[in-house]
């Protein structure tokens, strides 16, 4: 069995599920990816049907198998990666769902947040769980649903209602309602969870009025984490690897180095740095989380989320028309050669790290008679790289670790005009793996890892491959001087919506 080698991942994203079939020299053997639909039924509300979500990671699973060409028997085990703090809420008898997904940039637990900071719970809730208080974390959506429906809170008072994050609630269908797990990746993103000490926190638990009885049991990132039944693809096979997406990158990217980060270019961003097996609180609002734990010792991250990055380009084919494809934005771009004084802010859902700037809106500003289509283009290619400045530089202030390079990946890292306008913001190297799929990666890796398909990290990380290297160009004095424009229009973007 496990001399096929063959590790199926599973990679349930904001956008898109999909599944990878590697082989053991990390190749891609099969891939299959639908995408799923997401909602935006009030301004600043993001939800998913968690049916959808499951149906087309069964889907995907099945097509990568038969794309591969390969008998389900030969894979010798199962990893999953997904979008983090997502929340979905579920009947443990039935099964089904009770109401929509709610999507981890949906702002609707936003007043729940402002309560607990009223009530002086900041360092509380940064101190055990490592974040900063925000509706994006799980723990405030789970309370807007019980606010919702007082009938909901009894329930789940009484046992009947389950929690989870996508991680959950997959292992949950794939194993026929017989698991309710998740890991230490996914679990340090609901501001439920004590990061020192590897468990629920009652504190929190008691502070927020949660009962315990709808969180599922925190098992390692890599082991057995549960088996799953023929009815999938044919055959009996285990789950060995289970992170959220952006650890699961991480891991993906064999950041294994104290100092070594990533930053993933998807709907939003994510940079991660592995700061080692002590967390390391920050100063400057980013977030400290578990990266994984794989047995002997749990390995912590600095994390920089950005909530609007990616989202920002479906914002300019779908809200504004300008383009047909995401992929469209690069030529359109690069038919200018500059912004032309226009600075995109897309607080489209608010500001992240390190702003946390939850009544912050988009902002366009510098625009005259001659600004066109391509100059937003590229300011939205601007403000991708500009956010992320933002974050390294919280983060080389947080660790003391002054970033020597960048390893990109996510759908828009197949953007050159991005990765270069990253480099010349950054000042230092981007560097582009030669498989960007480093979110289904990582969780191959994990799971290959628990079934003996490669032997340690190291054989992992010699693996790691560069694409290509985009180094900065520009001198570091316009660079910092269009940066300082660039916090000037953050400065303008914040405290809009009331
Ligand atoms: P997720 O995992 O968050 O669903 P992906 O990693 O699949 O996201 O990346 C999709 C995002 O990347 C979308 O928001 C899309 O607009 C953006 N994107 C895809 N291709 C490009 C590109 N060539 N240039 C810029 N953005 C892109």
């Amino acid at each position: 069995m496990a001399a096929a080698g063959l590790i199926l991942a599973l990679d349930q994203g904001t956008t898109s599920s999909r599944a990878v079939v590697f082989d053991s020299a990390g190749e891609i053997r099969g891939i299959a990816q639908v995408p799923t639909a997401q909602d935006f039924p009030h301004p600043g509300w993001v939800n998913q049907d968690p049916n959808e979500i499951w149906e087309t990671t069964k889907v995907v699973a099945r097509e990568a198998v038969a794309k591969a060409g390969i008998e389900a028997d030969q894979i010798a085990a199962i990893g999953i990666a997904n979008q983090r703090e997502t929340t979905i809420l579920w009947d443990r008898t039935s099964g089904e769902p009770i109401g929509p997904a709610i999507v981890w940039q949906s702002r609707q637990s936003a007043p729940i947040v402002e309560q607990l900071v009223a009530r002086g719970l900041t360092s509380q809730i940064q101190r055990i769980t490592g974040l900063v208080p925000d509706a994006y974390f799980s723990a405030t959506k789970i309370v807007w649903c019980f606010e919702q429906d007082p009938e909901l809170r009894r329930r789940a008072d009484g046992g009947d209602i389950a929690f989870g994050t996508v991680d959950s609630w997959l292992i949950w269908r794939l194993t026929q309602g017989r698991e309710h797990v998740t890991d230490p990746s996914n679990a340090a993103r609901t501001m439920l969870y004590d990061i020192r000490a590897g468990t629920w926190s009652d504190e929190l638990l008691t502070a927020l009025d949660i009962p315990a009885a709808i969180l599922p049991a925190v098992r390692p990132n890599q082991r057995l984490i549960c088996e799953i039944g023929p009815e999938l693809l044919g055959a009996t096979l285990p789950v060995m690897g289970v992170a959220g997406d952006q650890q699961a990158a991480l891991f993906g990217q064999a950041c294994y180095q104290p100092g070594q980060a990533k930053n993933t270019y998807g709907t939003g961003s994510f940079l991660l740095m592995n700061t080692g097996s002590e967390p390391m609180a920050s100063a400057h609002q980013l977030l400290t989380t578990v990266a994984w734990d794989i047995g002997r010792q749990t390995v912590f991250a600095l994390e920089g989320a950005i909530f609007n990055t990616g989202s920002a380009v479906q914002w300019l084919r779908d809200g504004l028309g300008i383009i047909d494809t995401a992929a469209a934005v690069e030529p359109l771009a690069a038919s200018v050669p500059d912004a032309g004084g226009v600075v995109f802010v897309p607080a489209l859902t608010g500001l992240g790290a390190p702003h946390w700037a939850p009544h912050a809106r988009g902002t366009i500003v510098g625009i005259t008679r001659g600004t066109t289509a391509a100059h937003i283009a590229r300011a939205t290619l601007e403000a991708i790289a500009f956010q992320t400045r933002d974050v390294v530089e919280a983060m080389e202030r947080d660790s003391g670790i002054a970033l020597h390079e960048l390893r990109v990946d996510g759908g828009a890292a197949a953007n050159d005009l991005l990765l270069q306008i990253q480099a010349e913001v950054l000042g230092v190297a981007v560097v582009r793996p030669q498989t960007i799929e480093t979110t289904a990666l990582g969780a191959a890796y994990l799971a290959g890892l628990g079934a003996g398909v490669w032997r340690d990290q190291a054989e992992v990380a010699d693996r790691w491959l560069v694409d290509r290297r985009f180094a900065p160009e520009m001198a570091k004095q316009e660079s910092d001087e269009r940066y300082e424009r660039w916090l000037e229009a953050v400065a303008r973007s914040r405290g809009w919506h009331r």
